[in-house]
């Protein structure tokens, strides 16, 4: 039995990764579950599954959590709380498998934890590596963690090369990366419309059921910026050898392209099962729920090139890994509060890219040595953007 510890396990990709581990009871186990403060969900998570530990970051909310664990009984549940804890149930010695699904920043340093902890750890919080880059390839190294994307299209280009490996792809005879993306809610809004959009047009993807912040940053294309990010760090690869290829109907996930002209794709049904279960029985293969493609239904595939002046999020975030450092962390930062911001109704859809395009001017980039220099950078990028924000609004 091998002993999966989910951090975030009350999220989009937390609930699809419950669905898939509960059709293999014989092969994993849960050890802990994480989440933020959602007292209510994890309960029912409790009940459901009945893991060592339950996690919430926020103390007030862990303490009304125990407070219902042990009324109900479950005494194989202790439920435990902070940012100390989430660490500690992602690197605690019993832990064989860590699916690392917090969205944000905040998701750095327990899954940080996991990889020096030398875990199998499957990443979808793609924050972190944005973040922290080197860095955290650096720790995955030195740490011998196995390091699986979960992000559809890391999963894909993951699958589509020869041996598994995600180095050394010039050595595997590969020419580049196409990475491919829908495009998002907003890909035949025209420009000028753009500054009315409320958050719930943005979050109402045309393809994909995923949490607030990531349907707002594909919304932006944003996303799309940090899986660029995500890929270059992931795979070793400069971001000019990664094209992004607008494919609106999210079927196929990304392709390879080999040197020899042979260019192969991953395709599958929209659905984060799929990758989630790849990663989980990786090399082997294990049954995910999700249906088979029909192709015939599906009846055609389309193909476009990404508009970067419509939406200059893309852009920024090819800027900030070209400029290296802590450009990406700062990227970042800014773009969490922006979204934050929009998300609460204080900012257009279209000062998005406005704020993170200024910080990106203001804030210096160093190098970083430590993970101390990213929280820096990640704090800074946070201070200016608010200080954008506060400049936006109305008095
Ligand atoms: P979500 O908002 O649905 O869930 C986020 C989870 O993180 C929740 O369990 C929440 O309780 C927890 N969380 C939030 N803030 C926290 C904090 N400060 N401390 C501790 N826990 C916290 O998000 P999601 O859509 O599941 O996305 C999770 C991550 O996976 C993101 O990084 C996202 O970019 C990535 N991802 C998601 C999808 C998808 O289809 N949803 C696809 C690819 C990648
Ligand atoms: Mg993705």
């Amino acid at each position: 039995m091998e002993n999966v510890t989910i951090l975030g396990s009350t999220g989009s990709i937390g609930l699809s990764t419950l669905d898939v581990l509960a059709r293999e009871p014989g092969r994993f186990q849960i050890y802990a579950l994480t989440a933020n403060t959602g007292v209510a969900e994890m309960f029912a998570q409790i009940e459901a599954v009945r893991p060592r530990f339950a996690v919430l970051r926020d103390a007030a909310a862990a303490r009304e959590l125990a407070d219902k664990v042990k009324h109900a009984g479950f005494e194989e549940t202790r439920v435990l709380a902070g940012e100390r804890s989430l660490c500690d149930v992602a690197s605690a010695s019993e832990v064989d498998v860590v699916m690392a699904a917090i969205v944000g920043a905040a998701g750095l340093e327990p899954t940080l934890a996991a990889v020096n902890a030398g875990k199998k750890v499957l990443l979808a919080n793609k924050e972190a590596l944005v973040m922290a880059g080197r860095l955290f390839m650096e720790a995955v190294e030195k740490a011998n963690a196995v390091l699986l994307p979960i992000d559809s299209e890391h999963n894909a280009i993951f699958q589509c090369l020869d041996d598994g490996s995600r180095r050394d792809l010039p050595a595997q005879g590969v020419r580049r990366i196409l990475l491919t993306g829908s495009g998002g809610p907003f890909r035949e809004v025209p420009t000028e419309a753009l500054a009315g959009v409320t958050p719930d047009q943005a979050c109402a993807h045309p393809n994909w059921s995923m949490g607030r912040k990531i349907s707002v940053d594909s919304a932006t294309m944003m996303n799309k910026g940090l899986e660029l990010i995500e890929a270059c760090w992931l795979f070793d690869t400069p971001p000019e050898s990664i094209d992004v290829v607008i494919h609106p109907q999210s079927i196929i996930h990304s392709m390879v392209e080999y040197v020899d002209g042979s260019v192969l794709a991953q395709l599958g049904n929209p659905d984060m099962r799929t990758p989630i279960a790849h990663a989980l029985a990786w090399p082997e293969r294990i049954p995910s729920g999700v249906g088979s493609l029909d192709l015939i239904t599906q009846g055609r595939l389309d193909f476009q090139a990404p508009d970067e002046d419509k939406f200059p999020c893309l852009r920024l975030a090819r800027e900030a890994v070209t400029r290296g450092g802590t450009a990406a962390a700062v990227l970042n930062a800014a773009n969490e509060v922006a979204v934050a911001a929009f998300l609460d109704g204080k900012l257009a859809f279209t000062a998005i890219p406005e704020i993170i395009e200024r910080v990106m001017s203001i804030v210096a980039v160093v190098e970083p040595i430590s993970l101390d220099d990213v929280k820096v950078a990640d704090q800074q990028g946070r201070a200016a953007a608010e200080a954008e924000l506060q400049a936006l609004l109305p008095c």
